[in-house]
């Protein structure tokens, strides 16, 4: 995971990313957001701050994700990285996160680390409706925590909805954020620290995400889904006449509404990227069933790099008050060439 697969929280992950090129790493802290976002966020700052080879480009840090230290972030098998999180009793009080750790990789794969703890109960199996971080986890914390790192560097553990945790869980854990060993870096994921030891909150340093912007969202998509759905199926078809035609529309946008229409595409984009990956349907809305099953599948891992960046630079002309027509046909022009290097 990398920073800049994150949505919406750049300036949280250049903040985090300038704290550990500074060195100062802290040994206990919390991401909280009630947003996906939180757990991959984790999984990023872990990657740069192993990373043998940061990147530091357009004014944002970021790990290579070549590295192999990246490459095992990246695939959840670096060994020093450990992941405790809320497990079903499953009949017996002998079992705890250490049981399930393939089902979780699996999960965290599959989701992109952005599932909900819902998810995470019907990944395990659908009668599964509660689960929780319990005295075995706690056990199993101080165990890992113990042992020396096998990569020489830091170690690392993630601990996903603590505020899971049953009391005596807790109050093991407020121990080993005492006094870790040196090297260790503890990481709190949650949506909120409600319900948390206050012990607990005050040892740890806190990072609050951005909360996904749901009413701004609402309003923008009513005004530019419908323009940049329109826009893309004449991509598809390139018909000249009606190509210009919509250009005219979305340039009769004052300035700022042109950039967030820009930025919305560049969001659409990435969603249909996403779930063309994890093979999960997207949801375009353009009343069209065809156009909204085939075209996600026409973002891929060959283009959505070239795809973002030709939105970028469009976003950047239309901030230089680029003449907004030539800026947008500019634009239809190379999207309907990138789409075709599926
Ligand atoms: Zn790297």
């Amino acid at each position: 995971m990398q920073f800049k697969d994150i949505v919406g929280q750049q300036d949280i992950a250049d903040r985090l990313a300038a704290a550990i090129d500074s060195g100062r790493v802290s040994h206990a802290q919390m991401l909280l957001g009630d947003t996906p976002e939180a757990l991959p966020m984790a999984l990023a700052y872990l990657q740069y701050l192993c990373c043998t080879d940061r990147r530091h480009e357009d004014g944002h840090a970021d790990s290579c994700g070549q590295c192999p230290n990246c490459k095992k972030i990246g695939q959840l098998m670096h060994p020093d990285l450990h992941l405790v999180f809320p497990n079903p009793p499953n009949g017996s009080n002998t079992v705890s996160a250490a049981d399930y750790q393939k089902e979780y990789h699996d999960f965290l794969l599959e989701k992109g680390a952005a599932g909900s703890l819902e998810e995470w109960h019907a990944f395990l199996g659908t009668d599964i409706k509660t689960s929780m971080i319990r005295e075995r986890d706690a056990a199993h914390i101080v165990e890992v925590l113990n042992l020396k790192p096998y990569e020489g560097g830091w170690r690392m553990l993630v601990v996903w909805k603590p505020t899971a945790m049953n009391p005596s869980a807790a109050n093991e854990l407020l121990k080993t954020l005492e006094e870790p060993l040196p090297g260790t870096i503890i990481l709190l994921v949650d949506d909120s620290d409600e319900g948390l030891l206050p012990t607990i909150r005050s040892r740890v340093q806190t990072t609050r995400l951005r909360p996904p912007q749901t009413e701004r969202k609402a309003e923008e998509t009513a005004l530019f889904a419908p323009l940049i759905v329109g826009w893309l199926r004449l991509l598809f078809k390139l018909k000249m006449k009606e190509l210009a035609a919509q250009v005219d529309k979305m340039a009769a946008l004052n300035r700022q509404q042109q950039k967030q229409l820009v930025m919305y595409a560049s969001s659409l984009m990435r969603e249909c990227f996403l779930c063309t990956a994890a093979g999960r349907p997207c949801h375009l809305g353009s009343g069209d069933e065809k156009f909204d099953s085939q075209f996600p599948k026409m973002i891929t891992v060959n283009n959505i790099e070239t795809i973002e960046g030709i939105l970028d630079e469009a976003l950047f002309a239309l901030e230089r008050n680029a003449n907004a027509k030539i800026a947008l046909m500019e634009l239809s022009f190379r999207m309907s060439k990138a789409l075709k290097k599926r």
